[in-house]
């Protein structure tokens, strides 16, 4: 039998290109259960993004005026464009017992760490060789050549933060890598301190074998 619990905060975390894009787009195929949460970013869109679906495009002013009156739950600068994720919802998800997958840098995951470290489940996804990185980021093609040369000099520093995650997974086999995924947050879902109901199921246990 299962019990109601909270929803999960799952973060994957990569250098750009090692695929946590891909990972993620396995899991939500496979899970309604999961949900991504869709961060503001100032970066022009790719021609592949859906606005609202990927992320929530928006201006610089609307990003000052989001962080202004608090509306981002963590947000940081990343490759020279500003990340956030929107606060509303997330609660209100976790309570409903839905998980929530966060695409974030580690700025963002060290943020989230101080406020909600009982929720997270965190995941970092290294890239088998920095060839096949760049390999990678060409053949997605949504990104210029000065763009792929800053992210793959960037990736280095991202590297440096491996340790700052619960798990690492060197992505090379992508269904293999997926899969990996999908275990870490079945085992996160069955973690006690998730079970909103427990107290009171042995509690009702106790008062059976006083009853006997
Ligand atoms: P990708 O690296 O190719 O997936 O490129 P993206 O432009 O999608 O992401 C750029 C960086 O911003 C990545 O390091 C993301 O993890 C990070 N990022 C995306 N959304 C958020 C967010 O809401 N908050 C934070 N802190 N970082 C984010
Ligand atoms: P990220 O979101 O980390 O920037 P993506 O998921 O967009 O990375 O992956 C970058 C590119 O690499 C995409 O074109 C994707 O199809 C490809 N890719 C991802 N994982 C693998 C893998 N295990 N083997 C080969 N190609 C991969
Ligand atoms: P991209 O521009 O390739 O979509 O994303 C670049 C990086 O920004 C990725 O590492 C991604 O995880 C990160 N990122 C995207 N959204 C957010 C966010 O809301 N907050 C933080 N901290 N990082 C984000």
């Amino acid at each position: 039998m299962d019990f109601a619990r909270r929803g999960v905060m799952l973060v994957i975390a990569s250098p750009s290109g090692a695929g946590k894009s891909s990972i993620s787009r396995s899991l939500f195929a496979q899970d309604p259960n999961i949900r991504l949460s869709v961060s503001v970013t100032t970066r022009a869109r790719r021609n592949d993004e859906v606005d609202g679906t990927h992320y929530y495009f928006i201006d610089v002013p609307t990003f000052e005026r989001m962080k202004a009156d608090d509306e981002l739950l963590e947000w940081a600068k990343v490759h020279d464009n500003y990340y956030g994720t929107p606060r509303a919802k997330v609660e209100e998800q976790l309570l409903a017992g839905n998980d929530i997958l966060f695409d974030i840098d580690y700025q963002g995951t060290l943020q989230l760490y101080e406020k909600s470290r009982a929720d997270m489940v965190t995941v970092f996804i290294l890239p088998p060789t920095i060839e096949e990185l760049r390999a990678r980021l060409e053949r997605r093609a949504q990104d210029s050549v000065g763009t792929i040369e800053k992210r793959l000099r960037n990736a280095k520093l991202e590297m440096q933060h491996y340790n700052e995650y619960d798990y690492v997974i060197v992505n090379d086999d992508l269904e293999a890598s997926s899969q990996k995924v999908r275990t870490i947050l079945a085992a996160a879902r069955l973690a006690r301190l998730r079970w909103t109901e427990l107290d009171s199921f042995v509690d009702d246990l106790q008062d059976q074998i006083d009853r006997l």
